[in-house]
């Protein structure tokens, strides 16, 4: 047979931002092969199912609801498909509340926006940098003595730190308010020695290229209770009903994972503990070797947290150190290292500039002095180095 790279000259020239590695540029969260990925698809391939449906993708739902401890699990074209398919379960409707943290992803709201609700956006607690259980449970008091109380929460569990689901949790049942944990960034994480996410009414996952476990793309939805995901099911399927022609008693979408995208994360499932400990260990080495520096600190972990450290954040005190955020970002950016700032907070960007916030000022601080750093698990301490001592040689000077 001739090489693919015969047929679509593209493979041939790979593009170097594409590539799963370059040896001088260090990227943030690059995808890491656990080398099984290939003989899965192969697998996957010649089973003959090369549709959202099979046995690999049962297989993929199945080993998801093992790992989450969570017993019903759909697997999604992407996290923010699953997202949108919960708050469709929740019968989010124009007008409505829904909650957030404002220190997040934008995807944690934007399909809910996108079906007519109205986000508030809710301040962090600078213990966990996840949304502060306090000031929600003040603001549901408030909400329903307005009576007015919002369709959903969602919280967010941030660069792998997982957010407080039993204090969150607990203030949301007091007023029968379902919970929404937007989990995309935290798996392997734990809170109170459950994964991350567990004990919310549904719980989203992302398996994007950047993050700790990918398929290359896709995410997944879970659920305590079987009715929901089956009619998650349902409508990631077009909302069939069953019959011999196509009928509809509502519309759906088409949200299902592909299997061949279930076929690379069943491959890089099983190496989640590794990569955990191996994130954990990116994120130790930064801060032995940063966090003694004038102005340098890291993101706190509470004690009832085991976060993943998807990503190692750094806040940098411009006074005391003697450089701001975005100088480092810069300065490391010149020498081919990606870092990022983190989230800019939703009640300060412009497409949500209505929405009232609730307090904000601690998610303001964090995107004004937090940097992301590079923090993929194939990193080696070599690679880690180039950040370190780029680092503290900014410092000195
Ligand atoms: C990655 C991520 C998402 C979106 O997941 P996709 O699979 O890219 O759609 C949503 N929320 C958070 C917090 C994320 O980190």
């Amino acid at each position: 047979m001739a090489p693919l790279s015969a047929a679509f000259p593209a493979f041939a020239r790979p593009n170097r931002s594409l590539r799963v590695a370059s040896p001088e540029a260090l990227h943030l969260s690059p995808p890491h092969l656990v080398g099984s990925e290939l003989e899965m698809l192969r697998l996957s391939l010649e089973s003959g199912w090369l549709a959202p449906a099979g046995p690999g993708l049962t297989a993929f739902e199945g080993a998801l609801a093992e790992v989450m401890q969570i017993p019903h699990a759909l697997a999604t074209a992407s996290g923010t498909a699953a997202l949108h398919l919960a708050f469709r379960l929740l019968g989010v409707v124009p007008g409505d509340e829904v909650w957030a943290p404002t220190l997040t992803f934008v995807a944690s709201v934007a399909p809910a926006v996108q079906m007519g609700a109205r986000p508030r956006f809710l301040d962090v607690d600078p213990a966990s940098w996840t949304l502060d259980p306090w000031l929600l449970r003040d603001e549901l008091h408030a909400a329903a003595r307005r009576g007015r109380l919002p369709r959903c929460v969602v919280s967010a569990d941030l660069y792998g730190q997982p957010a407080d689901i039993a204090a969150i949790g607990a203030a949301c049942a007091e007023w029968g308010v379902p919970l929404l944990s937007d989990s995309a960034c935290a798996l392997g994480a734990e809170q109170h020695g459950l994964p991350a996410g567990h004990g919310a009414r549904l719980v989203a996952l992302s398996f994007n290229g950047n993050k700790i476990i990918t398929a290359g793309g896709g995410g997944a939805l879970l659920a305590e209770e079987p009715g929901l995901i089956a009619q998650a099911r349902a409508l990631a399927t077009q909302a069939k009903e069953p019959a011999p022609h196509y009928q509809h008693e509502t519309t759906g979408f088409n949200y299902a994972m592909s299997s061949l995208l279930a076929a690379v994360g069943q491959a890089q499932l099983p190496s989640l503990p590794a990569r955990v400990v191996a994130r954990r260990a990116i994120f130790e080495r930064y801060r032995e070797a940063l966090g003694h520096l004038p102005g340098i600190s890291f993101m706190p972990e509470p004690g009832w947290a085991r976060s993943s450290r998807w990503l190692s954040v750094m806040l940098v005190d411009p006074r005391a150190f003697g450089a701001d955020r975005e100088q480092l970002r810069r300065a490391l950016a010149e020498q081919g290292i990606e870092s990022r700032p983190v989230w800019k907070p939703l009640h300060l960007q412009p497409a949500f500039r209505d929405a009232p916030a609730v307090g904000g000022a601690v998610a303001a601080g964090l995107f004004e002095r937090g940097l992301c750093l590079p923090s993929g698990s194939a990193m080696g301490p070599a690679e880690q180095a180039r950040v370190i001592s780029l680092l503290r040689w900014l410092h000195r000077r």
